[in-house]
């Protein structure tokens, strides 16, 4: 866990670190005493916690003595290395843009429900960025996205690279991005943290309907000190004046392909690779979708 009480406040363990990643002495000395002198205590459980500082792991609490009814034990231990890792980016990056606002991990609303990271601006707006797997049950996401939307809650997805090299990140399949766009989004972006480079990929789809139909994806890359993530969960940066340039590049050639009236093999082009998805997680994605149209059919039909 990242988060615990010392003398009945909440300490993140991601504090103890600057934004260049190096440990601030002073207070990592201080909570290590705090540590030893048996004085972090869980939030959730009340036991006692021990800090775990090393130079390889972010640096994070653990119960001292096994409980299995904490919720930290149950869930907090899937959580990986990368998970924390993004947490901790994100966290620091709000914080330096952000000095005002007051910026948490693992933000609860609830019992069950958390955001990974949480920021409250003096404005009184409120902004949850979400870290997670490709893999993500699009039930979850539906589930936490209404929850954030019937609360007046600004909110971003990144998602994790972790799994795809960056060559595989360009390749991502139109198939997928189309799957995953559809209930994922609200902006018709795809955005990819990648922690190892400290940047986030944008993904956007340029299509056309002329003889044939015509798509391809647009990609780029920004190191996340240059962007500017908003109260809105907006990124501000140049993406839609270079989407706009690459879209016009994209219409000039599929109209000079449609004038050598050739049949257009547009697709087999652009499918390279696709990201894994379970065929059980695929089923449920679908049958899901099938219930969300059907939905639309039915409300449709009233009116
Ligand atoms: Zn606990």
């Amino acid at each position: 866990m990242l988060t615990c009480l010392l003398n009945n406040q909440q300490i993140c363990s991601l504090d103890l670190k600057d934004k260049y990643d190096e440990y601030i002495m002073e207070k990592l000395e201080y909570v290590k005493e705090a540590s030893q002198n048996r004085q972090l205590v869980c939030e959730e459980c009340g036991d006692i916690v021990i800090l775990r500082a090393g130079n390889d792991k972010v640096p994070h609490f653990a119960h001292k003595n096994k409980n299995e009814s904490c919720y930290w034990e149950k869930y907090g231990k899937k959580e990986t290395e990368e998970h924390k890792k993004g947490k901790s980016i994100i966290y620091q990056y709000l914080k330096e843009k952000y000095i005002d606002a007051e910026i948490s991990v693992n933000y609860r609303h609830s019992n069950i429900r958390r955001s990974d990271v949480f920021a409250k601006f003096k404005s009184g707006t409120q902004l949850a960025v979400e870290f997670l797997r490709i893999d993500m049950k699009i039930t979850d996401w539906k589930e936490k996205h209404d929850f954030y939307k019937s609360n007046n809650i600004n909110n971003i997805w990144l998602l994790s690279t972790k799994e795809y090299n960056k060559q595989d990140i360009k390749n991502v399949s139109i198939d997928f991005f189309e799957k995953f766009l559809a209930y994922k989004s609200d902006d018709d972006i795809i955005k990819f943290l990648n922690t190892k480079q400290q940047s986030i990929i944008l993904i956007k789809k340029m299509e056309y309907k002329g003889r044939a139909y015509y798509k391809e994806l647009f990609t780029k890359e920004y190191k996340i000190q240059d962007i500017l993530i908003d109260m809105h969960g907006t990124i501000n940066c140049d993406f839609k004046i270079q989407y706009d340039k690459a879209y016009q590049n994209f219409i000039n050639n599929v109209l000079k392909r449609e004038k050598t009236k050739k049949k257009a093999k547009s697709d087999k082009k652009f499918k390279v690779k696709t990201f894994k998805i379970s065929e059980e997680q695929d089923k449920e994605n679908r049958e899901y979708v099938k219930k969300l149209i059907e939905q639309e059919k039915a409300k449709r039909n009233k009116k």
